[in-house]
């Protein structure tokens, strides 16, 4: 279900007046929520600079049992107030299938996080939820695998996934982890489903965001996901890799210098084997 000979168009992805697929679109927000005034502070700033999509966990994978685990679902409550007063669809993870009603009682979008790309349980039961679910790629997940775990969604029900590349574990230790650009290239050809770019996760250092998320729509991506903080420096998860709003405003205005001579380019040759979008 999820090739191109199962469907040789680009799929698009409606979440209210959102569009994901068949053009870039940027989704912003801190890496966890925290409080309401962090939530609402960096939900302007997002809008502000032309975010479509609001991001903020409540519920945390994180490598350490004593570091924040996220707020629950006082984090889901906050996060969805933002996104509202915003204007702007949320997307948030569920890492546990006993809490999937109640992340899908808030959430616009539904994300699988890297380490859950093949909890095959959680991905067979997000085959029933009526959002959109936005899928990692895991630290170790090959292109094919990464597939089949899309497969499992769409295969229960749901035909609406997004994919997000989000950088993999290789040998190279001095970025948190190594930005697989040529799976975009890959998976834009394999697949109709939107594929997005996650440089936050994937480099884990603030100054190497932009030109990586540059990068990403130089490569083809339905778009990026990128985390910002309006006091990074106090964040309790990710701030070293977390844009300030101003650093965001100005990545935004880059990409969108760059979107149209991207566009004239792809129409001379070689964009990614994109199909032409119905
Ligand atoms: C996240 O996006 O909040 C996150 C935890 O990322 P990943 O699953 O890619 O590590
Ligand atoms: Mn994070």
């Amino acid at each position: 279900m999820t090739s191109r000979e199962h469907q040789p168009h680009d799929t698009v992805i409606e979440v209210g007046a959102v569009r994901i697929g068949g053009g870039f679109m940027v989704i912003a927000g801190p890496c966890s929520v925290e409080s309401s005034d962090q939530m609402l502070c960096t939900a302007q700033g997002v809008k502000r600079s032309g975010a479509a999509v609001l991001r903020g966990g409540a519920f945390k994978p994180r490598t350490s049992p004593y570091s924040f685990q996220g707020m629950g679902e006082e984090g889901l409550r906050i996060l969805a107030a933002a996104g509202r007063a915003n204007g702007m669809p949320v997307v948030t993870e569920v890492m546990d299938t006993a809490d999937i009603e109640m992340v899908a009682a808030y959430a616009d979008i539904i994300q699988v996080g890297a380490r859950n790309v093949q909890n095959f349980s959680l991905l067979k039961k997000l085959g029933a939820v009526d959002q959109p679910v936005l899928l990692k790629r895991g630290l170790m997940t090959k292109v094919e695998e990464f597939l089949l775990s899309a497969e499992y969604v769409m295969a229960a029900g749901n035909p609406r996934v997004i994919l997000c590349e989000r950088g993999i574990r290789t040998f190279e230790t001095v970025t948190r982890n190594t930005l697989d650009l040529s799976a975009v290239c890959v998976l834009k050809e394999k697949t109709h489903l939107p594929v997005i770019v996650d440089p936050s996760h994937a480099v884990g250092l603030r100054r190497f965001v932009p030109p990586l998320a540059l990068a990403a729509l130089a490569v083809g991506a339905d778009g990026i996901m990128v985390e910002v903080h309006c006091a990074p420096q106090d964040a309790l998860c990710d701030g070293s890799q977390s844009l300030r709003p101003e650093e965001f405003a100005r990545l935004m205005d880059q990409l969108r210098t760059m979107e149209e001579p991207m566009r004239r380019c792809w129409s001379q040759g070689p964009r990614p084997a994109a199909a032409p979008v119905e």
